[in-house]
């Protein structure tokens, strides 16, 4: 029995762990990178397995980096089961379809863009890797099952998904698997872990036993700040933008954060801390995604449930207004003393660069960071206060006031990993870190190692492990 980790290996996208035993070939999750074009190319390297031999993928969730390549892989032959909650067959959906749409119209700029451009990327880093036929085709193979169920999927393996309280439908994965020689192993993987006390989602599930243990590390390095702190000082912000007439953007993902921000400033102003601030959301998708997160109340913690029971549409309050078209969305460049929700979340694209683009000079405007920004990326340049910005080919002077409110986080911090590891006992061989910067590996290992007597691992990119 063997683990290979194909993505996500001491980098935070691209998660693709591919398991192979005597009786089946799996993988958990098969995201892309994303972050700089060097990061980005490896989206277009060959899978180092054959598709088609690929009997399962076992989804955690719907973000991108753990579901950008699926649709690769089913053009490439994949015919197996995907297996994932509800909520992430629906959510991952949405993600695929923007992305399949975003790449046709990135492909249109690049065969449209002056011929003697430089620095401009070969053609076959800038064609589509896949269309929204080819999103419609992998939707074919989920198969979605609740949490808490354990099934025998085929006669050597057995799961069952529990709530990673990251997203909307999160899972982690119990696998136990059996090889001929009968022996059978446990394995966990963690998919994103949430903050225990996030809003809408539960916190993250424990689990007490698991021979191998695989788990993230975004946050590994560090602790995020209180978050009631973190909720009075996205009030603050709101309030002291909305005094001085400078607009308020917010770079946000299209999932669960934006629908966090919108349960959080519908608190706002239902409980009259906040009035008269137009709140634009300028994103299709995370109103679609907004959608789904209606459909299934059911995946809510108890709060959110509350709010629901008492009548209250958690994702709506006067002042909000969905922004559809292209043209609405520029008719805000006008605007003054509004608020603007706009993906994406790390600003490598989408409707946020133009509002980056109109507001970022004017000392009036607050920039509301509530997301993890991958290095190299405009938004941790941004987060990393850097002068002067590169927005679509022109410079721009950084002149708007910053606020990293950290605690939105959907993912733990160094405790909130520490305290899920610990659930394990003494009952792993090994942990692996994985879904994390390098650096930040090396010091949540660190840490790990002065609080456990399991062998903590850090794998390389394309590194395997026995497992017998
Ligand atoms: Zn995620």
């Amino acid at each position: 029995m063997q683990i290979q980790f194909l993505g996500a290996a001491k980098e935070v996208t691209g998660a693709c762990f591919y398991i192979e035993t005597d009786c089946m070939k799996a993988l958990v999750d098969c995201g892309a990178f994303q972050g700089p074009d060097d990061i980005e190319f490896k989206n277009y390297e060959p899978f180092p397995f054959n598709p088609a031999e690929i009997d399962i993928i076992f989804l955690t969730h719907a973000h991108y980096d753990h579901t950008g390549r699926i649709p690769l892989m089913v053009k490439q032959g994949f015919k197996g089961r995907i297996i994932s909650t509800q909520p992430t067959r629906d959510l991952a959906k949405i993600i695929l379809l923007d992305s399949a749409n975003l790449q046709k119209e990135e492909y249109e700029r690049w065969i449209a863009r002056p011929k003697n451009q430089e620095g401009s990327k070969e053609e076959r880093f800038a064609k589509p890797l896949f269309t929204e036929q080819d999103v419609e085709e992998c939707m074919k193979y989920f198969e979605v099952h609740p949490y808490g169920n354990s099934v025998n999927i085929t006669k050597t393996c057995e799961f069952r998904m529990r709530d990673a309280g990251h997203i909307l439908g999160s899972a982690i994965f119990e696998l136990w698997l059996e090889n001929d020689a009968k022996r059978l192993r446990k394995l966990v993987f963690s998919g994103d872990l949430g903050q225990p006390g996030a809003r809408i989602v539960n916190d993250p599930d424990l689990i007490r036993d698991a021979d191998y243990v695989i788990c993230e590390s975004t946050y590994g390095d560090r602790l995020h700040r209180d978050r009631n702190e973190t909720v009075l000082e996205l009030l603050a912000a709101l309030k002291s933008a909305q005094e001085s007439k400078g607009n308020i953007l917010i770079p946000s993902f299209a999932i669960e954060r934006t629908q966090e921000l919108l349960y959080e400033i519908n608190l706002f102003v239902e409980n009259k801390l906040l009035t008269g601030l137009p709140v634009y959301l300028d994103s299709p998708m995370a109103s679609k995604a907004t959608e789904v997160f209606r459909q299934y109340p059911n995946f809510y913690d108890e709060d959110a449930k509350r709010l629901l029971k008492k009548g209250d549409d958690p994702f709506d309050f006067p002042g909000l207004q969905k922004i559809d078209s292209v043209e609405e969305s520029k008719r805000l460049a006008g605007k003054k003393g509004v608020a603007i929700i706009a993906g994406s979340g790390m600003c490598t694209g989408g409707r946020i660069l133009h509002h980056l683009k109109n507001n970022v000079e004017d000392p009036t405007t607050h920039i509301v960071i509530v997301g993890y920004q991958v290095r190299g990326t405009l938004g941790r340049k941004i987060v990393d206060r850097e002068p002067v910005l590169n927005i679509m080919g022109q410079e721009y002077k950084n002149n708007a006031k910053l606020y990293t409110l950290g605690a939105f986080s959907g993912h733990g911090d160094q405790r909130d990993l520490r305290y899920w590891l610990r659930s394990f006992g003494h009952t792993p061989r090994k942990i692996f870190l994985v879904h994390g910067d390098g650096d930040v590996i090396n010091a949540f290992r660190s840490n790990l190692r002065e609080h456990f007597r399991t062998e903590i691992v850090a794998p390389n990119q394309g590194e395997s492990f026995n497992l017998d």
